[in-house]
């Protein structure tokens, strides 16, 4: 037995079988068909995979590996046709009585590969030569082991009738390997015809082979299709001697990771067994050891603490090796602790982040390359609740994940019935076909929105994420009534208001009860994390905020400033509403200005907060954007309400509802043409915001320039008219406060005819800010609000690549920001560039705006991190 293990044998030489080829990577470069693995051998990755070119990195390091030898996938090609060697130094080592494993060894881990092979090269004269070093348990198992091994996964028999011999064997005291061995090698002699093979070579063989072919077959095929393979995909394989984890001393094997894989802190925790070998230790119905001493159970601390230490030992230099947190599998033989394998430790999200900062406080990488190994979209994994990995909800049906995060709540299925539960201190989940404007309240007060039509960039969608709520649109399967207030499934089943259901956000997947959840957690490594993004990122990152609460959010993730306020939704609080309404129905001129003289204190207001919170950073502000009707309602209940309360006949209500009514309300008056139609409008919202900024510096003592901008233009005329108002009001508020004040005029590009004439354009303005929610409606012609009903559709059948309203059309409606930038900054070289649609979350997107250099993309509070991450790794 001990020279299976001595030292000599772990140094055999370089081989070569076959006469040199052209490599699978296309490149000239011949390697050897097997390579020993040794400090010094050339196992590049693509040629030997990636198992046998970390063994090789860790025998560098002086790492205890087992001695080995590496084939390519080139010639596991061969293999599988059957193909082998005259004669290999595998066999020398066969023939000293070296028992070796046989591992897969794919160009990259993740596409997985067959079954680990142990033990080859037991046969009945080992068998016994086992029984007299080690005893009969011990030889019994290594040979049960590698029968049932061979058994199942070379000569294909049936796994199930190997665990039934094994069930058939078992007594009290465990499995009676002497009597499992000598059925399953009675049964393989008689499903075969003939007896288990006894040559080591012949073993090896037939096992490479096998392997090769079970790589190659159907199921292999698609099961690494899957997760990403190419369909010429290598293999190599790896055999290597075999580390006993069954002896008399302390001998066994387990899996180690040093790092909590939920938090990233350094925990060492896995699994270890004594007397077993491969991943025994990972068979949960084996009561495996603790590897550090604990109060639970035994542990290897205990039972060897200088394996123990070795371990440790050797887990601090892999990480040293890889720059990385690893996971280790080991086996302990005689004490001696051998590394078969390290591959990056599990991890979730916060635990990536964690890890990345670490090591470069260790110095082991450096501020950038840590920024670079987390993806910016997995950080709404922490910035949102996620349902608890553990938790295994049933699905009731699935939609569009359209604001990210997820939650439990009652069904409600009307704004009202939101804002009640909320007073009752209960979560709920508001239900709607789609959400309008008058759902604003209720989209506040519920903790997710779910609606069954609507698009990525619907109102629900858009609030949604604004208001950092979870929410799933276009569920088409089930059908809601608001009526009757249910949910109809697709079998018939209904959901009735106040029952409890689960919404995943990031997924759209909608579940029965209240699933568990996990609820965000913003600790210091993630501060520490997005630092060092915006040391690095050179473009903004803005945020839309509405409200002074949205604000509050925008500074909580660290936006630079605010990029978009809709200051429409400033007017759907219900007081608000009811005096809009006035305005829209007043028919003479000074009952107009009367409601705007009560809108202009409540508009001052919001504006003086949010410049107070922002302190003097930028803040961008849209004037008056929807059309009118938006403010309307659209019940005839609402309708007898409003006609109330104004003290108005119905009829004049309905009548002014008709008036205003478009057939493409999205494409008519709305916007610019909305300003410049009704422009008392625009000239109270632009003197609001002088005042406000005026109250600033009144009290502050420092002056800011407001940024004031113009939506839906698609000329320059439309923007000189609104310009010249309100320079004129600027003139009039400087004059009354005699204090001078400032204010960058902009526009926001949302039509085609914008993006074609910005050097026209930005000769009236200082900054353009991309809408590509409109703009990608119209670039398409597709209606954002009704896209959802086939984009998923669209999606699957690769019509689309992504739905273009979550990560912009680089090819279409990208190539009109690219013309727009260059010709909006062809004349005016400091004209300010910014994105304020939904792709400003978008880490795709918002790489392509750093790329096109932009000054700013504005995102919604939640998407900040994303966004100043995305930008952050643009730059690298
Ligand atoms: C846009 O169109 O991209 C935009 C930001 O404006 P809104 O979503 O309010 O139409
Ligand atoms: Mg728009």
């Amino acid at each position: 037995l001990l020279c299976s293990i001595d030292t000599q044998m772990r140094s055999l030489s370089q081989c070569v079988a076959y006469p040199p080829e052209a490599q699978m990577d296309g490149t000239q470069e011949t390697y050897p068909d097997c390579v020993a693995l040794s400090a010094t051998a050339e196992v590049p990755v693509s040629v030997y995979g990636a198992r046998a070119a970390a063994a090789v990195e860790l025998l560098r390091a002086n790492l205890p590996i087992p001695n080995g030898w590496a084939f390519a996938a080139d010639t596991v090609r061969k293999f599988g046709r059957g193909e082998f060697p005259e004669s290999w130094p595998v066999s020398t080592a066969l023939k000293n009585g070296v028992m070796v494993s046989l591992r897969v060894s794919p160009i990259n881990r993740d596409w997985g590969g067959p079954e680990t092979l142990l033990n080859i090269g037991m046969n009945a004269a080992r068998h016994k030569d086992l029984i007299d070093t080690l005893g009969q348990e011990a030889a019994d198992a290594f040979y049960l082991r590698f029968v049932q091994g061979f058994a199942i996964n070379v000569a294909r028999l049936d796994a199930e009738d190997f665990d039934a011999i094994l069930d058939r064997s078992k007594t009290d005291a465990g499995t009676d390997s002497a009597t499992a061995l000598a059925h399953s090698l009675a049964y393989y002699e008689s499903e075969m015809d003939m007896p288990f093979p006894q040559d080591p070579e012949d073993q090896l063989r037939q096992a490479l082979r096998s392997m090769a072919n079970a790589w190659n077959g159907a199921s292999g095929r698609i099961l690494r299709a899957a997760r990403g393979a190419p369909a010429d995909a290598g293999l190599g394989l790896l055999v290597q001697e075999m580390v006993l984890g069954i002896g008399k001393g302390e001998f066994g094997s387990g899996i180690a990771q040093f790092v909590s894989p939920t938090t990233g802190t350094v925990n060492l925790s896995g699994r270890y067994l004594g007397q077993s070998q491969g991943r025994d230790a990972m068979d949960t119905t084996k009561t495996a050891q603790y590897l550090a001493q604990d109060k639970r159970g035994p542990s290897l601390e205990e039972a060897c603490p200088e394996s123990f230490m070795l371990l440790q030992r050797y887990g601090a230099q892999v990480r040293e090796i890889y720059r990385d947190e690893m996971q280790v599998e080991f086996t302990v033989e005689d004490g001696q602790v051998w590394l078969l394998d390290a591959t990056p430790a599990e991890r979730n999200v916060r635990a990536a982040i964690a890890i990345a900062v670490n090591l470069v406080e260790l110095g082991l990488i450096s501020r950038d390359q840590a920024l670079a190994r987390v993806a910016p979209r997995n950080l709404s994994e922490v910035l949102h609740a996620q349902i608890d990995p553990k938790a295994a909800p049933k699905q009731l049906a699935m939609g569009i994940g359209a604001s990210p995060g997820a939650a439990s709540g009652k069904i409600v299925f009307s704004s009202p019935a939101a804002v009640a539960a909320q007073a009752r201190g209960e979560a709920s989940i508001l239900v709607r076909v789609e959400t309008s404007p008058d759902d604003i309240r209720g989209m506040h007060s519920a903790n997710a929105i779910l609606t069954e039509r609507g698009g990525i960039n619907s109102h629900a969608a858009v609030v949604a994420r604004t208001l950092g709520l979870p929410c799933v649109v276009s569920a088409e399967d089930i059908s809601v009534d608001k009526r009757s207030k249910t949910i109809t499934l697709p079998d018939g089943q209904t959901l009735k208001e106040g029952t409890v259901i689960t919404l995943d956000g990031s997924t759209g997947q909608i579940f029965w009860g209240a699933a568990g959840l996990v609820e965000p957690k913003f600790d210091g490594p993630f501060r520490q994390f997005l630092a060092w993004a915006d040391e690095v990122r050179e473009m903004g990152v803005r945020c839309n905020a509405d409200t002074p609460q949205d604000v509050r959010m925008a500074l909580a993730f660290g936006s630079d400033g605010i990029g978009l306020v809709r200051t429409e939704h400033m007017f759907y609080d219900p007081g608000r509403l009811t005096v809009m309404r006035e305005l829209i129905f007043a028919d003479k001129a000074e009952d107009r200005i009367d409601a705007l003289n009560l809108l202009l204190p409540m508009q001052r207001g919001d504006f003086q907060e949010i410049f107070a919170l922002m302190n003097g950073a930028q803040v961008c502000i849209r004037l008056l954007d929807p059309p009118l009707h938006e403010f309307l309602p659209t019940t005839r209940a609402q309708q007898k309400a409003l006609a109330d309360a104004m003290g108005i006949p119905s009829s004049k209500v309905s009548a002014r509802i008709e008036e205003l009514s478009e057939f493409n309300p999205m494409l008519g008056m709305r916007g610019v043409r909305l300003g410049i139609t009704v422009p008392e409008i625009y000239d109270m919202q632009a003197r609001a915001i002088f005042e406000a900024a005026l109250e600033f510096t009144n009290a502050t003592g420092r002056s800011i320039t407001p940024e004031i901008m113009v939506p839906l233009v698609s000329a320059n005329h439309e923007v000189e008219l609104v310009k010249s108002r309100i320079d004129a009001i600027a003139s009039a508020v400087q004059s009354e406060r005699g204090v001078a004040l400032d204010y960058k005029l902009g526009v926001m590009v949302e039509t085609p005819r914008a993006a074609l004439r910005a050097r026209d354009i930005a000769r009236s303005c200082e900054f353009m800010s991309f809408g590509t929610n409109d703009l990608t409606q119209m670039t398409y012609g597709l209606s954002r609000d009704d896209a959802g009903r086939f984009m998923r559709e669209y999606v699957n059948l690769n019509v689309f690549p992504e739905d273009p309203f979550r990560s912009l059309d680089v090819d279409g409606v990208g190539e009109l920001l690219l013309m727009a930038a260059e010709r909006g900054r062809a004349d005016k070289p400091d004209l300010l560039l910014g994105l304020c649609g939904e792709h400003g979350g978008d880490p795709e997107s918002v790489k392509f705006c750093a790329e096109a250099g932009f000054d700013y993309v504005s995102c919604s509070p939640f998407s900040t991190p994303i966004a100043r991450l995305a930008a952050a790794q643009a730059q690298l």
